[in-house]
């Protein structure tokens, strides 16, 4: 704690409870929810739940912010706040970083630069649409009204107020992911963080209030999902969600949104395949394919978590995987060399150890990893499994942690494409060769919302990030981000 910023030290004394109509307010609600440090298992705040009225006042704020100025406010005003915003991110990364290494154990060297590099510049990304939301002019049918004329155009207007409820993995940029397109089309939200990290949410709601969005525009209400999540995505004052979190909970949140038939977006989990073909340059292929997997300790959506490795180069792939999985640096968060932080509770570590269990009694084969260390917090070492097959759960179910499916294929690419797609889900993929007709194939083939040829989820703010199948609804990034915050409206005039 001694080593923390000032910033973060005097953030950690106050209620991060609630944020409503640009004030911190405490919590109403019954349930207490600990925050846990995951590197060494000690607790570090108690967060009061929000209130079923608690909701209902950040959801007024919105709803008056957004009529009263913010839906209707001039583009230079807008993207020039915006703006100030992604500055302020910038300036205050630091102690967000530290907050965020601390709630969820991201590694701190990766918190800074997702923070001050990536979400700044998904802001100022957005701030660069705001003035060019517009919509078409269309002719009209001559033809079927031959005694009038028709000019027809359509304009974008914003969908009205927004309720994002957001996961713990990368809570920053969850919610920055979820700000940028809203406050660019003129949307006010109401953000639900994930309730095991809910330490930066209100510090970026802060900074955004700080830079001269006005108050109400942003509000965030805390607590489990079961209850207040649930409650607000029923919530008839709120015209769409946009929902970052499991596929499970995604299917709730559906339905919950049938009372008034809000608009829903939803950003799901994943089980993406890396496939290496025998001509890839593996210098590259096997530390970017360790990567993909074990970035975030594997804590992330687009993770790579199966492995396809073609019969002729497997054994060589699976030794240098072992090697650098054997190599990763992990430890605390906040130390600025720890390649791999803990898992987030020591729930999800027996859940991720059951599943390696499991595998291995189907008849995977453990190279690495697999056993849960000693010591205090919930680490879990990177583990590969090889030998596995479409029809066991590794390969079929998201994990959520640091643990590689591998399975060998042969020279039947359409056999190969059949186990890729088997999945539920469908949100990345990448493919690694040097022949540009079989990478553009497996383009083709694969069932989901991005492929990457020789990389794996370069994730660039103009490029809409999704999923397919399973694995989501609508896109977040690029264009196709924004018009989910949009409502388009046709006007006919006849002259
Ligand atoms: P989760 O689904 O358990 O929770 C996500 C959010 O939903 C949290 O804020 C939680 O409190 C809330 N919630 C839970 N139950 C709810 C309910 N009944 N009604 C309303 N809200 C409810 O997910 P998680 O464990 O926090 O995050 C991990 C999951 O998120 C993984 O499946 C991962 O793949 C997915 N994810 C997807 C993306 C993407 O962009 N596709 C990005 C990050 C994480």
């Amino acid at each position: 704690m001694n080593n923390f910023s000032e910033t973060t030290k005097q953030y950690l004394k106050s209620d991060s409870s609630l944020f409503i109509d640009g004030k911190r307010c405490t919590a109403t609600g019954e349930e207490i929810t600990p925050v846990i440090n995951a590197c060494n298992g000690k607790h570090i705040y108690s967060l009061r739940d929000a209130s079923n009225s608690d909701v209902d006042a950040a959801v007024a704020a919105a709803r008056s912010a957004f009529n009263s100025g913010w839906k209707t406010m001039g583009p230079e005003q807008r993207a020039g706040l915006m703006l100030e915003f992604a500055r302020l991110i910038d300036e205050h990364s630091e102690a967000l970083s530290e907050l965020e290494s601390l709630e969820c154990a991201t590694p701190i060297s990766i918190s800074v630069s997702t923070i001050r590099y990536w979400c700044a510049a998904f802001i100022r990304y957005y701030a660069g649409w705001v003035d060019k939301i517009q919509g078409d002019t269309i002719p009209g049918a001559p033809f079927l009204y031959p005694d009038n004329q028709f000019l027809a155009y359509t304009k974008y207007e914003p969908v009205g107020v927004v309720a994002a409820i957001t996961p713990w993995n990368a809570p920053v940029a969850m919610l920055i992911l979820k700000l940028g397109p809203a406050l660019a089309s003129g949307c006010s939200l109401v953000i639900k963080p994930a309730e095991i990290t809910p330490l930066t949410a209100i510090y970026v709601a802060e900074l955004a209030l700080k830079a001269g969005i006005p108050a109400g525009v942003v509000n965030i209400v805390q607590g489990k999902g079961e209850t207040v999540g649930q409650y607000l995505s029923g919530h008839t004052g709120i015209d769409k969600i946009s929902f970052t979190g499991s596929t499970a909970v995604g299917k709730r949140i559906v339905i919950a949104a049938t009372g008034n038939l809000k608009k829903v977006s939803l950003e799901l989990g994943g089980k993406s395949p890396f496939v290496i073909f025998p001509d890839a340059n593996l210098e590259d292929a096997v530390p970017a394919a360790a990567m993909a997997c074990f970035f975030l300790s594997g804590q992330n959506c687009m993770a790579a978590t199966r492995l396809y490795v073609h019969e002729s180069i497997h054994g060589e792939v699976i030794k240098v995987l072992t090697n650098i999985a054997e190599a990763m640096e992990s430890g605390d968060a906040l130390n600025p060399k720890t390649q791999l932080g803990p898992l987030i509770s020591e729930k999800q570590r027996q859940q991720v150890h059951a599943k390696v269990e499991k595998a291995v009694e189907a008849g995977g084969v453990l190279l690495t990893g697999g056993k849960i260390p000693e010591g205090p917090g919930f680490y879990y070492p990177p583990t590969l499994i090889d030998n596995t097959e479409v029809s066991m759960d590794i390969v079929q179910q998201e994990v959520f942690g640091p643990v590689l499916a591998i399975t060998t294929f042969g020279d039947d690419i359409e056999a190969l494409i059949t186990d890729i797609n088997s999945t539920i889900y469908g949100l990345s993929g990448s493919v690694w060769t040097k022949d540009i007709n079989k990478a553009l194939k497996m383009v083709d083939a694969i069932d989901s919302g991005q492929v990457g040829i020789n990389s794996h989820a370069a994730l660039i703010p103009g490029v809409p990030f999704g999923g397919n199948k399973q694995s989501g609804w609508g896109r977040e990034f690029g264009y196709e981000g924004l018009l989910p915050y949009l409502k388009i409206k046709a006007v006919t005039i006849k002259y």
